[in-house]
């Protein structure tokens, strides 16, 4: 159990529409805050992004990194904008330096159908679609970010799998299956890879049996990245948690996003062994920001997985309790004829905000 019961949260709002989706979600906490015993939150706002590199030349201060260091766990709305770049032309990604730094290799992305959602899958609203995409997010083909080599004639990037790595990577996932098995989940895990071609994916699918002999309370599957991406959009509530490297997965969870209304529907968080980011899975979606309708839903569902990794880490009932409540209010206010303008209805930022706190209470 946690000393006291205060919680010190760092909030990086980005770029885009990052600030518009973070200020429902910071409203969401404070809601839970005053609602919830036992409960404190102490927020410390820094700069990232695209924005900041224009004004300063940096993209990820010294002291941002300092201040995420030393905070309980770290907030962040979205990053990059497509005309900010570095001068080798690739896009300005805080995002994915801090997993680097912090070694957040686990990034999760559940995907769950609330009920009323609109799915493209027909028979999803009848079978459900609550499964979660594990993707590596330390090495893979990204461990080549910045290291790629072009020339006139060629162009080459290498991807890189290791074994202290996969090892952390899949405890953790069977670690997330069974604990949904006993939240009434199937307890499966599916390693998802290329392993009939590459002698990577080979020893990624070697390295996954071998952790799963220590976790005989969960199911292991193995699946292939291109019959995977079929078996999701013909029958995706056949799925429970899935594991894969860092491009599969970067790819496949977009896939899952679409699978339950869109970007803004779909949470995520970057965990390693002591330090957790958690944002929404979509980026900072230059079409419409300043527009007034990202839907911060995916935001909210984030700061509630927060609350949820708080509460394991520090073992404190109260944080578990207010993700449970932000889960069920956000179910609640869907169920209830809540549709954001993301899927053709016409809830902007503030109607979405605004009905998940009148379902609080
Ligand atoms: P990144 O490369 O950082 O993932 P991206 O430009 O590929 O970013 P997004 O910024 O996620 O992708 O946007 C993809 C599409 O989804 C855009 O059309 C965008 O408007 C839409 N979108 C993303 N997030 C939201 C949201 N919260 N609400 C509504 N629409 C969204």
């Amino acid at each position: 159990m946690k000393a006291n019961d205060s919680f010190h949260i760092a909030v990086l709002p980005g770029d885009g529409i990052g600030p518009e989706v973070m200020a429902p979600a910071r409203e969401v906490l404070a809601r839970v805050e005053a609602t919830t015993q036992n409960l404190r939150f102490r927020f410390t706002q820094a700069p990232a992004g695209a924005g900041h590199y224009r004004e300063t030349g940096t993209a990820l201060p010294e002291p941002t990194v300092r201040l995420c260091e030393e905070t309980d766990a770290i907030l962040l709305g979205a990053c990059g904008l497509p005309h900010i770049r570095y001068p080798d032309g690739t896009e300005i990604a805080p995002q994915v330096e801090l997993r680097f730094i912090f070694d957040l290799y686990a990034g999760v992305r559940p995907a769950r159908l609330l009920p009323g959602v609109p799915s493209p899958i027909v028979g999803a609203a009848e079978r459900g679609i609550d499964l979660v995409v594990i993707r590596e997010s330390t090495e893979g083909l990204f461990a080549s970010m910045g290291k790629g080599v072009v020339t006139h004639e060629e162009a080459r990037e290498t991807l890189v799998i290791t074994r202290r790595t996969s090892e952390r990577l899949f405890d953790f996932s069977f670690r997330l299956a069974a604990r949904r098995k006993a939240r009434g989940g199937r307890g499966m895990l599916h390693c998802v890879d290329k392993a009939n071609i590459f002698r990577a994916f080979a020893f990624f699918r070697q390295l996954f049996d071998e952790r799963a002999a220590l976790h005989p309370e969960v199911t292991p599957q193995h699946i292939y990245i291109d019959a995977c991406s079929a078996a999701l959009v013909r029958r995706p509530w056949d799925f429970d948690v899935l594991v894969t490297e860092n491009m599969f997965g970067d790819i496949l969870s977009d896939l899952t996003a679409g699978l339950i209304g869109g970007m803004g529907m779909a949470p995520s968080a970057d965990i390693g062994d002591k330090h957790a980011v958690f944002q929404p899975c979509h980026g900072t979606a230059p079409d419409i920001m300043g527009k007034g309708i990202a839907n911060p839903t995916a935001m909210i569902l984030s700061a509630a997985m927060m609350l949820d990794w708080l509460a394991d880490r520090h073992d404190h009932p109260p944080a578990a309790e207010a993700a449970a409540r932000i889960e069920q209010a956000v179910d609640r206010a869907f169920a209830d004829g809540l549709r954001p303008t993301e899927f053709g209805g016409p809830d902007g930022t503030a109607a979405v905000a605004k009905a998940v706190l009148a379902a609080l209470g």
